[in-house]
């Protein structure tokens, strides 16, 4: 069953969509396809918030959507879909489907989708209940039960502008409200990660995620180890730079997940409360948010140092007070960091080793000059070097003038290649 409300009904003006989305849509169209918008761009088009970006379903298969689209590539091994190029911009259409897939598929592939049709129909799931192989296409109500929550299930469709509403989206929309759509308890047991959406989504737009919803992630929190740990480090980062990190940190806390991601660091945060009051967590949360919340940019491993370096710092002590030199004390304690962290949460290793250089690079900073001081200006997280100081002791006068100096070094203008030489070396 479903609610369709009509373009007069509701507030949503084609000016604030995407105009390849709308090309995409009206291409579809034109061919005698279906075309909708769907999940998150609808909700927050409802909201007056910006969308991320543009998804298009349709009853039109990959094949037929690569004959429409000369800028169409094909993607995906399980489940096949089509990204249309643009030049800035890339919209993702995907063909009508009965069951969603619990990972995303990044891997592009241009083999041809014959076979699809012939797959089998039937959802296999594991033991526990996991979602191990795709349904293939199904209807539009179909296409809209498989998503997570009802307000990342609304459709619209470039028919005739309406909306189409099959699963009480609209109305939670309205009252702020995170429900699953069918049973949370199910929903979860299929794809832990909807738990950790579930809490970014409440934090992002400010609801308030449902009761039974609620229950349902408090009992299933434990199981979240259950995801890829390279996807729970996928999800994470959104979490911890939507902005509302400190937000999702408390709800993360609260449901019991965090310390089913974190179990060592959390423990510890657990007791160091206690003897030290002035953890820098809480506080690191709220600037990596006020940051984002300014449009500034936060890299991941700078985000890694702000919110574990207390932690590796006090790793780091106890290598040192062992004996220890401070760089191999450092290092020891990145390393125990990631041999703990990774079982869950993978942090890649080339980001492991970015965060190890915030780190331990902080030393250079102090010693001004120093031996060629623009080959350490030149290092491509210069800037992140430079903050993590800042952010962590960059209230102390001398540091602030250490820092100060390091940035007006770096603004004298670097030797530019003439363009002449520039081309030479091509
Ligand atoms: P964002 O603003 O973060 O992009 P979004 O809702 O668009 O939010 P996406 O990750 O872009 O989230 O996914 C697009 C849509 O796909 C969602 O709105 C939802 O309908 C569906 N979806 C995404 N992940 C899942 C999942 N794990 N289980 C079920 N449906 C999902
Ligand atoms: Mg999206």
């Amino acid at each position: 069953s479903s609610v369709v409300i009509t373009r007069q009904e509701h507030g949503i003006s084609r000016k604030l969509m995407s105009p390849n989305a709308l090309r995409v849509l009206y291409r579809l169209k034109d061919n005698g396809f279906v075309g909708y918008l769907v999940g998150g761009c609808v909700r927050d088009l409802l909201l007056g918030r910006e969308p991320k970006d543009f998804d298009v379903v349709t009853n039109a298969t990959p094949g037929e959507i690569k004959r429409m689209f000369r800028n169409c590539r094909l993607i995906g091994r399980r489940f096949r879909l089509a990204h249309i190029h643009f030049k800035d911009e890339i919209i993702e259409v995907s063909t009508f489907r009965a069951q969603a897939s619990n990972e995303p598929e990044p891997e592009p592939n241009d083999a041809n989708d014959a076979g699809h049709r012939q797959r089998d129909a039937r959802m296999l799931k594991d033991d526990d209940g996991m979602i191990l192989r795709d349904n293939v296409y199904g209807t539009p109500e179909e296409d809209a039960l498989r998503r997570d929550f009802t307000v990342n299930s609304l459709s619209y469709n470039i028919a005739d502008f309406s909306i189409i509403d099959y699963t009480g989206g609209l109305a939670d929309l309205g009252a702020g409200i995170i429900r699953t759509i069918g049973d949370p308890n199910v929903r979860f047991q299929e794809d832990p990660v909807r738990m950790l959406r579930a809490v970014r989504f409440a934090a992002q737009l400010g609801f308030t995620i449902e009761e039974e919803t609620r229950k349902a992630l408090v009992a299933a929190a434990d199981t979240i180890v259950r995801a890829a740990p390279p996807r729970l480090y996928d999800e994470m980062l959104k979490l911890l730079l939507s902005g509302e990190g400190a937000k999702c940190y408390d709800l993360l806390s609260q449901t019991g997940l965090f310390a089913a991601l974190f179990p060592a660091f959390s423990s510890w945060l657990g007791t160091e409360n206690e003897s030290f009051p002035h953890t820098r967590f809480g506080a690191m949360l709220n600037c990596v948010d006020s940051r984002i919340q300014q449009g500034g940019k936060v890299s991941p491993p700078l985000l890694l140092a702000l919110l574990f370096g207390e932690y590796l710092d006090a790793k780091a002590e106890r290598f040192r007070r062992q004996g220890a030199p401070w760089q191999q004390s450092v290092n020891a304690a990145i390393a125990e960091f990631m041999g703990e962290t990774c079982p869950t949460v993978m942090i890649m290793n080339r980001v492991g080793i970015a965060l190890r250089d915030i780190i331990s690079q902080q030393l250079r900073l102090k010693k001004i000059p120093g031996r060629r001081p623009e080959s350490f200006i030149a290092r491509h997280d210069f800037y992140d070097i430079i903050e993590y100081c800042r952010i962590t002791h960059g209230d102390k006068k001398d540091v602030g003038k250490q820092l100060d100096w390091w940035v007006a070094q770096s603004r004298q203008e670097a030797p530019v290649p003439l363009p002449g030489l520039a081309e030479e070396n091509e």
